[in-house]
Parts: structure tokens; sequence; C-alpha cells
């Protein structure tokens, strides 16, 4: 029997003000895993959690486009490769649950109004994820590409990205299995449409039978090194699971923002070149 471990976090430059959230979360998964649970139940529970918590960037209190709508992404995977995602989707209370049940369906990923009307036929109802303080935000940064007010490094408008928030989680159940999830409202200044690495399998999450990872950061950056694949690799090779965190963050420039969780045999690894609200309940 292995021991039961948990990771969650709050995004890459998250606030350890919501380090709470982080908990709850990593204490709904273990009691998922209390009496011999999923991998898979717990990393549901935590998300779930972390998605009804406004203070995060996913499910209600997401991060808007440019247009002002938030269009969400998430994705779970198993150890026995088996996984779900949805991209762009709006108008659900729950992206993550919704990728879960996309991974019971013959496709790994739904995208947009496509995602929406199978969220509906699955019978998730309508639920408005936009929050005052989101709209707030959202207003604020409009007018700080108006007035030009861009930090140095961030003089173009693709390059000035705001993010925190995004979630995840991975579990390691009392039969040795593995399971990775991860649900975001995206960055600050996104075109609606953009999908970033949060629902991409190899890039936001994966997960194998040497264990689970799941990023958040700079989403392009993390698609273009296939950053939770290249973690795994190092881990399945036999690297320890906090020096594959480490490795993976040393892929990066530290201008870029960067979060790792993972969990593996030998237990749990995180890795942040920013602040980040994480949680374990491993030693
Ligand atoms: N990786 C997410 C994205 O690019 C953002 C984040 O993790 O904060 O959509």
């Amino acid at each position: 029997m292995a021991s039961p471990v948990v990771v969650t976090h709050c995004g890459a430059g998250s606030t350890l003000e919501i380090v709470d959230a982080a908990e709850t979360a990593g204490r709904a998964a273990l009691s998922a895993l209390d009496g011999g649970g999923r991998a898979l139940d717990a990393v549901t529970n935590a998300i779930v959690v972390l998605e009804d918590d406004e203070r995060t960037n996913a499910g209600t209190g997401s991060r808007l486009r440019i247009d002002g709508r938030a269009q969400m992404d998430a994705s779970i995977m198993t150890e026995d490769l088996e996984s779900g995602a949805v991209a762009a989707i709006e108008g659900v209370r729950n992206p993550i649950l919704v990728a879960r049940k996309v991974m019971e369906t013959p496709h790994v990923l739904l995208v947009g109004a496509d995602a929406v009307a199978f969220a509906r036929r699955m019978g998730f109802q309508s639920h408005n994820p936009v929050t005052a303080a989101a709209k707030v935000r959202w207003k604020e940064s409009l007018d700080r590409i108006r007035r030009g007010d861009l930090p140095p490094h961030a003089r173009k408008w693709r390059d000035f990205r705001d993010l925190a928030g995004t979630v995840g989680a991975v579990a390691r159940d009392s039969r040795g299995h593995f399971c990775a999830g991860s649900s975001t409202g995206g960055t600050a200044f996104m075109m609606p449409g953009r999908v970033g690495d949060t629902p991409i399998v190899g890039a936001g999450i994966y997960c194998g039978s040497a264990g689970a990872v799941s990023v958040t950061g700079h989403g392009e950056e993390i698609i273009r090194r296939v950053l939770s694949k290249s973690v795994y690799d190092l881990m399945a090779r036999g690297r320890r699971t906090q020096a594959a965190c480490d490795e993976g963050l040393r892929l990066f420039k530290k201008t870029i923002p960067i979060g790792i969780i993972a969990v593996g045999k030998d237990g749990a690894g995180e890795a942040c070149n920013r602040k980040m609200a994480w949680w374990t309940n491993a030693p």
C-alpha cells in the first residue's frame, strides 16, 4: 500500500494570502483518498474547490478576455493515459467536471461553443463565472493598454502577461495510482479563442505510471517546451520528483513565470520562480 499524497497550487505568482485555498482543496482531495478512494476523485475534488473559490483564476472569478468574456480551460489525466479536457468553454461553473465527462467520450479535448453544448447535454447548468472583481481587473488592464502604461519588459502587448491564480492538483492513491489536473481562466490580455497550456496533455498536465505533473505560468512558453511531459520523462528515467521539478524550472529564463507540482513514487515535488500558494500533505 502506498501512502496517499496530494499537492495543490493556486498559480505561479499567486499571493500567499490564499494558501488557505490550496490547503482546503488539498484536504478535500485527501478525504476522497480516505478508505481507498481514487486519485482521480481526489484531484477532481481539489480542483472543484479551487474553481469555486472566487480568489483564484479558475471557474468563478476567472480572468476575462479583452472582449470581457470568461473563457476557461481545464484538463484531467490518469496514469493509464486516460484524459479529458475542455478549452475556451463558457458559462459553466466547474470546467474540470466537464473535462472529466470528456474522458468518458472517445475524445480528449472539446473546445468553445461545442464544449458548452456538450456540457449542456451532460446536464451542466448555465452559470456566470464573471465576478465584480474580475471586471475591475479587466477594466484596469484595458486602461493600462490604452495609456501605454506597460512595464519596461512588456512594451509589446503579447509580452504583457498578468498571470496568477490558475489552479492545479496531483495525487497518488493508496494503490499507487496517479492523477493530474489543472484549470484556468487564462492570462490577462488574451484574445478570445486563445488556448494556453492548461488543457493540453504534455504541456499543462501529464500523468503515467511514474507519476503526475501539473504546471502553471506562461502558457505559450510551456507549450513550446512540452513542460509537463519533460518533467514526467525525467521522473520515468528515475530522477527524484523534486529534482525533476527543479530541472523543469531550469528550462526557462527567470523572466518567464513558471510553477510545477508533481507526485511520483518517492513523494511530492514543487518548484516555482515566483511566489505561489501551494499545499501538500507530504513530509
Ligand atoms: N498557464 C496558464 C495559461 O497560460 C496561466 C497560468 O498558469 O497562470 O493559460
